[in-house]
């Protein structure tokens, strides 16, 4: 393809993602297509000579978008929804049309310098501390692909700085801290990093909370044990049912243990800090004062397209000592001077992409403001909801709603006390209804053994008419499940 070649095709490109915008509510949300259906559809191998852009382009629309889920359906209510903004697409075909990966500074000035200026923006947009951002020269923070990246690179780093400070200690000896709640990346890591995890209990009665006096037996125990804690991922959102660890207590639990570095993961709910009147329950001020890491996904509620989990840290060093390696080919006199940073090391890999482009047009494009508005329109749609399910009495929410997600279950009146068992076959019911539909797209989740639905809002599209049409959707499934439980 020559350069006018690829203008042809890139105003055709546009015009179909245009188009495919426009048909997106009359699409169905789940797409109607079943395991390994691609395969018969294209050649078993590459072909010999190079193809007409047309027909690829024209495959493109013919085999794979029937196979797309469409995450920015207005009915996507599963998962937690992913951002799709048009500044941000702008910015990745920018960015990959320059295809700089920039590792250091030198190679690539704008992509690094940028990503500094954009991360500080992004802290200030949530009320993170100075000592988070770059400008404090001694914190800072950087965008990696996912919230399972910034937990290990969180790990890696406390690691790091706690076998600096105690060095006799045994690898087999470390212990990452989690709860059953906290997102699957906290085994992952133990996994990828052959360390224990030690999984606390959180209590139904707490709304699934991590609370101080747990943390503090299992320190005592595991001191006792000889065992050491030297990590604890808490969550400000958990995705099962949005709880908030209690960083309140948390914090006077870390006071008497400093060893003890926090990460806090906030993949999907920290984007709520843009509004000050979220800030207080999700516990802004505590990460704030004793956090060592946060990462929120912009990714997920943050308008900006997928990859973009913003990783702050309140000791660069910690970072840098334990990912810093300087073959002579790295070397530049930039670096060796210390005068600017080095994004190489702050992450897994060496390249890295310019993602801090896309979200600087999603920053300056909506502004305060547009993002505030974003978030309260999604929990203000999420209210809705939940007055609906007030209104009737055979769905309970299970736990509190939590921003802009709600965990409920069917739970009809009865002349008798339902088992738990037969409750969750009614509510297993209730959810393969709902997933054979394909306008309508939820989740569920287990919650001590209890079987939940979780509905998520967060897609751009949607409106007060699709929570409503929602609502009454699921109403007619769960009479249609509850008739045949009875039988
Ligand atoms: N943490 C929480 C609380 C989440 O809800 C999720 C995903 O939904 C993750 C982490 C994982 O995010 P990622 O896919 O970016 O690793």
């Amino acid at each position: 393809m020559d350069i006018e070649q690829f203008r042809k095709a890139g105003y055709q490109a546009i015009d179909r993602i245009c188009d495919y915008h426009y048909s997106l509510r009359n699409k169905p949300v789940v797409a109607n297509v079943q395991p390994g259906y691609l395969k018969p559809l294209v050649p078993s191998a590459p072909p010999e000579t190079g193809e007409d852009f047309q027909t690829i382009a024209d495959d493109y629309q013919r085999l794979i978008v029937p196979g797309l889920t469409h995450w920015q359906h207005p009915s996507f209510f599963a998962y937690f929804p992913t951002a799709c903004t048009f500044e941000s697409i702008l910015g990745d075909l920018y960015s990959s049309s320059v295809s700089n990966p920039g590792f250091n500074w030198a190679s690539s000035p704008a992509c690094s310098e940028l990503e500094v200026i954009v991360m500080d923006w992004a802290a200030k947009l949530l009320g993170l501390a100075p000592s988070f951002m770059n400008e404090s020269g001694i914190g800072g923070g950087a965008i990696q692909s996912s919230a399972s990246d910034s937990a290990m690179i969180a790990i890696v780093a406390a690691r790091a700085s706690y076998q600096r400070e105690y060095p006799d200690t045994k690898l087999e000896e470390l212990v990452i801290y989690t709860t059953s709640q906290t997102h699957s990346l906290g085994v992952k890591a133990g996994m990828v990093l052959g360390l224990s995890v030690h999984i606390l209990d959180v209590k139904s009665e707490d709304n699934y909370s991590l609370r101080g006096d747990t943390l503090r037996s299992a320190l005592e125990e595991d001191a006792k044990a000889g065992k050491k804690p030297f990590v604890l991922i808490a969550t400000v959102g958990t995705t099962s049912s949005g709880a908030i660890d209690n960083l309140r207590e948390i914090r006077q639990v870390a006071r008497d243990h400093p060893y003890l570095r926090v990460h806090v993961d906030a993949a999907w709910a920290g984007v709520a800090f843009s509004c000050p009147e979220y800030r207080e329950i999700g516990y802004l001020d505590e990460i704030n004062e004793f956090a060592d890491s946060f990462c929120t996904n912009f990714h997920k509620w943050g308008l900006v397209n997928f990859d973009s989990s913003t990783l702050w840290v309140k000791n660069r060093k910690f970072l840098t000592e334990a990912l810093d390696i300087t073959p002579p080919f790295l070397r530049t006199k930039q670096g060796d001077a210390d005068t600017t940073i080095d994004y190489r090391n702050w992450h897994l890999g060496l390249g890295r992409r310019f993602r801090s482009l896309k979200f600087w047009f999603v920053l300056r494009s909506f502004g305060v403001q547009g993002f505030q508005q974003h978030i309260r329109k999604s929990i203000g749609l999420n209210d809705l909801f939940v007055s609906l399910v007030k209104q009737v009495d055979i769905i309970r929410i299970v736990t509190p709603p939590s921003f802009g997600l709600t965990v409920f279950r069917l739970d009809p009146p009865s002349q008798q006390q339902q088992t738990l068992e037969s409750l969750n076959i009614l509510n297993t019911t209730l959810f393969s209804r709902i997933s054979t539909r394909d306008d309508i797209y939820l989740t569920q989740t287990h919650l001590n053994g209890v079987v939940c639905i979780r509905f998520a809002v967060g897609a751009l599209l949607t409106s007060e008419s699709d929570i409503r049409g929602a609502f009454d959707t699921i109403l007619k499934e769960a009479a249609w499940a509850i008739d045949t439980w009875k039988e």
